[in-house]
């Protein structure tokens, strides 16, 4: 479904020029669950925010779903990243003055979709994350655990293809984020999600179905 070809990645910030990737040759296909480790600093947030469609490589072709993404305007790339992808960060980036459900309903609002029907759909979200008695909380009330089980209901409230998670059980501990893994693989196995996660942890990393390394900006075999 997301063919990366020979992608290159270089941040120019005044006489300082970085390399964060190089070289990148990646498949994802239709409902893989892969994770993807590495230093820190060796491009992974670049290479999920590349497949993410929220970064541009400085070389090479995206395509998505067979067709090269190279020629889209920015319009044309939000609107393909906001239909079909979904993404969880590892400090959760929930909105702290508004409500749990509305919090989900957020990704809903660039569609033509009612208010009845965001409602409805972004209960049903909470509903998969065992979360549903908390939709009138505020972020700051419910623990990290809980809080990253509303950034999952709102990545997954507009059915993505895709899931993107960097680092999501980076700020939890150990139960918590088992808790959250055990979510990414239902998501995975009963939904047929697509789910790309980098990781440190290579305990969960194992529970993927795939596991790709990053060395210095460079994918390792
Ligand atoms: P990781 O997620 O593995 O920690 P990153 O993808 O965040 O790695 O960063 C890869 C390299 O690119 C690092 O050297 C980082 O400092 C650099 N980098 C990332 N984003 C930017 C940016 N917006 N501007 C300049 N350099 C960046
Ligand atoms: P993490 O290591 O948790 O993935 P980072 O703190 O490395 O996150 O990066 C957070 C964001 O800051 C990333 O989206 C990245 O693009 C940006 N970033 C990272 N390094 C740099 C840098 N040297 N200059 C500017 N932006 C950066």
């Amino acid at each position: 479904m997301l063919n990366l070809n020979n992608i290159a990645k270089t941040y120019q910030t005044e006489k300082i020029e970085t390399i964060a990737l190089k070289n990148i040759n990646l498949n994802i296909n239709r409902g893989e669950f892969i994770s993807i480790m590495g230093p820190s600093g060796c491009g992974k947030s670049t290479l999920l925010n590349i497949m993410g469609l929220l970064d541009e490589p400085s070389d090479g072709e995206v395509k998505v779903n067979g067709k090269s993404i190279t020629s889209y305007h920015d319009k044309e790339m939000a609107s393909l990243r906001n239909s079909k992808i979904g993404f969880i960060f590892q400090s959760f980036h929930l909105i702290q003055d508004l409500r749990v459900i509305d919090n989900v309903e957020l990704p809903l609002l660039y569609r033509k979709i009612s208010a009845k029907e965001r409602r409805r759909l972004a209960t049903a979200a909470l509903e998969r994350v065992g979360l549903k008695a908390r939709t009138s909380h505020f972020p700051s009330q419910l623990s990290g655990g809980q809080q990253q089980r509303v950034a999952i209901a709102r990545a997954i409230v507009g059915k993505p293809e895709l899931l993107l998670a960097d680092e999501p059980t980076g700020n939890l501990d150990s139960h918590m984020g088992n808790e959250i893994m055990q979510i990414l693989e239902s998501l995975h196995k009963d939904d047929k999600t697509t789910i790309v996660m980098v990781t440190h942890d290579d305990e969960l990393a194992k529970r993927t179905e795939r596991t790709i390394r990053v060395y210095d900006g460079q994918l390792i075999h």
